[in-house]
């Protein structure tokens, strides 16, 4: 996708690039050995998290930093595996999911160590945190008063790890003294406990370009790696290249005779024939109100003013002295190469805060993130429903194995069916997707006049797309043999001898077998010590490939002293009925069912000599499920 073919009524560009180049020439003023934490709270400044840490990873960034749990947990889900600080205070009911998602957690009181203390050891785990002093901002962290009490109370919490100890700068920008008076007694109470400056750190990203907090460990980098200054002097330290242009398209064109007023309140007044430009950005797209009267845009490479309020979906900007121009032509909100878009000088226009204008910015734009002058990859609207045609197919697949997994409540298991759903439903598209429907199967024991073992009359039934003129029944006395058989495709029945028993036809017997009402012909075959029953029919060629009823009867031995009698689903099923029929004799049977899919707890009812299970018709029924009578 090329940036001209971008059709969307306003849209971000995020150019890795541009980030790259600002951290690198950063990194110029760290001291040697000095690494940095690169700052991605607020989704990296509205940049997007995931991508701008990708590239500050592995520009050697230490670790990244976090505002809450709930966007360290976003980049873990992401595949993130970098240590992840949380900058602000945590809630105590934040603090299990900061456990759960390895994040690390900024401690400013004890009573808070102490809870996180006991909540690892509950959990057999050991928490990494970092302290916060606070040097004179007065916002979070530990005055120096209570800085000891807290600092010597963690050193004492076996199941706290302190990686770290920070404090943050008030004015670092713009006042000089005091952010030395800041450093010096950041220092001093370090070295009064004996803690070590390296595992420290002080200095934000315009601290580090005044040459501030560079005995430290460690720096946090934020808006001037995006590319943002935050005072004049800086410019003439460090090249920054803007990351975020921000982008939308005139939608209407109209011309206005000298005098008309325009927009809400009609607050500006045309002092000439004017042409203007709609544009459908307002102040909900980020757009910031109080740029009305007040802020320009680029249009072919000229600046144009807004003019008149800026609506909530809206702005209109005068565009009188542009030649030849067309609705749908692209427009620079924000951003870009022209200074006066530099989101710095923007929000100076109001006095507002470039942090805040960058984080606003594009509520209702998609994100395309660039490299290299080719676009890399692109993040969708954050919606709060989930819309699936927003996503790529990759994320849509980790969506998928997460989701999946989460239903069910077992990574493991929800990793195998998400590659399995991948494989059969998307990889071969060729292949037909095979599944049961309509299952029932029933297994009744009764006595035949022996000590040892009952008489087993099984039958099995299901609806399934006939693949061949015949299918395989098998009988096998070893786990290791029966397995063979539930890969091979021909098997539509497998049965687990005991090993007490021969195979044969005297031990396992088809009493019949039925395609619809077609009565098959069996061959028995003997492999190694199994025991394969073929079972076919001339017409059934016809019905290859159509949707056919199989029945299959059987009857068998079953030992006395198993205690147990399992049934498994071996392949996709839809509605599942199962059934243990048994000598009233047999009191008190415990039924476990093993269940994967639409319902993890089939309905189960007993009776004096029954035990059921069923799931409703339609319910899919994820192959490995299945049920244990124990008796
Ligand atoms: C946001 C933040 C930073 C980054 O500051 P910039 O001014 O954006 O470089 C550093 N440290 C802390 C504690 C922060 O909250």
């Amino acid at each position: 996708m090329k940036p001209d073919r971008i059709s969307d009524r306003s849209w971000v560009e995020i150019d890795l690039s541009s980030f790259r180049q600002n951290l690198r020439a950063l990194k110029a003023f760290l001291a040697p050995d000095q690494g940095f934490i690169q700052i991605v709270k607020a989704d990296a400044y509205g940049h997007g998290a995931a991508e701008i840490s990708r590239v500050a990873l592995a520009e050697g960034a230490a670790a990244l930093g976090v505002a809450n749990l709930d966007e360290g947990k976003l980049l873990r889900i992401q595949g993130c595996k970098a240590p992840i600080l949380i900058l602000s205070p945590a809630l105590e009911n934040e603090l299990g999911g900061i456990l759960d998602y390895s994040l690390t957690p900024t401690l400013s009181d004890l009573g808070m160590a102490q809870k996180l203390s006991s909540l690892a050891a509950s959990r057999n785990s050991v928490a990494s945190v970092q302290l916060k002093l606070d040097s004179g901002m007065h916002r979070s962290g530990a005055v120096e008063k209570d800085f000891a009490a807290l600092w010597e109370g963690c050193r004492k919490l076996p199941d706290l790890k302190v990686e770290g100890i920070f404090s943050h700068f008030a004015a670092s920008e713009s006042d000089p003294d005091f952010s030395r008076q800041q450093e010096e007694a950041f220092l001093r109470i370090l070295n009064k406990h004996g803690l070590n400056p390296r595992q420290a750190h002080l200095a934000n990203s315009s601290a580090l370009v005044n040459g501030l907090g560079r005995q430290f460990g460690l720096c946090r980098l934020g808006i001037l790696s995006y590319g943002v200054f935050t005072h004049p002097h800086q410019c003439a330290r460090i090249g920054l290249k803007p990351v975020m242009t921000f982008k939308s398209r005139v939608v209407q064109l109209k011309d206005l005779p000298k005098g008309s007023r325009v927009g809400y309140n009609l607050i500006w007044q045309a002092t000439r024939r004017t042409r203007c430009a709609i544009i459908p950005v307002g102040y909900a797209d980020g757009y910031d109100f109080l740029l009305s009267n007040r802020g320009t845009v680029s249009i072919n490479g000229k600046l144009c003013p807004v003019i008149g309020r800026v609506s909530m979906d809206m702005l209109s900007v005068d565009v009188t002295d542009l030649k030849e121009l067309r609705p749908g032509e692209e427009v620079i909100l924000l951003g870009g190469t022209d200074p006066e878009l530099r989101v710095e000088n923007l929000s100076a226009r109001f006095s507002g805060s470039p942090y805040e204008l960058l984080c606003q910015v594009g509520r209702r734009a998609k994100r395309y993130f660039y490299d290299r002058g080719k676009l890399v990859t692109s993040a969708p609207l954050a919606r709060r429903e989930f819309v699936s045609s927003d996503y790529p197919d990759s994320q849509l697949n980790q969506i998928i194995q997460s989701a999946i997994a989460q239903r069910i409540n077992s990574e493991e298991m929800g990793e195998l069916i998400s590659r399995e759903i991948l494989r059969v439903f998307f990889y071969n598209k060729d292949r037909e997707i095979l599944y049961r429907r309509y299952f029932a199967h029933s297994i009744r024991l009764e006595e035949c006049g022996s000590a040892s073992h009952w008489r087993a009359i099984t039958t099995l039934s299901f609806v399934k797309t006939l693949q061949n003129d015949f299918f395989t029944v098998a009988c096998a006395n070893t786990e290791q043999a029966l397995k063979e058989y539930f890969l091979r495709r021909d098997v539509e029945y497998r049965w687990l001898m005991d090993g007490n028993f021969a195979i044969g036809p005297q031990t396992f017997q088809l009493s019949s077998v039925r395609i619809n009402r077609l009565k098959l012909s069996t061959s028995i075959h003997f492999r190694h010590s199994c025991m394969e029953i073929r079972c076919s029919h001339p017409r059934l060629k016809s019905l290859v490939g159509s949707e056919v009823r199989f029945r299959i009867d059987t009857e068998t031995l079953y030992p006395k002293n198993s205690h147990q009698l399992s049934v498994f689903i071996t392949e996709l099923t839809r509605g599942v009925k199962i059934g243990f029929i048994h000598p009233g004799a047999l009191a008190r049977i415990e039924c476990i069912p093993v269940f994967a899919g639409q319902n993890k707890f089939p309905r189960v009812s007993v009776t004096q000599d029954s035990v059921r299970i069923a799931t409703k018709p339609g319910e899919w029924v994820f192959p490995r499920s299945g049920v244990v009578f124990a008796y």
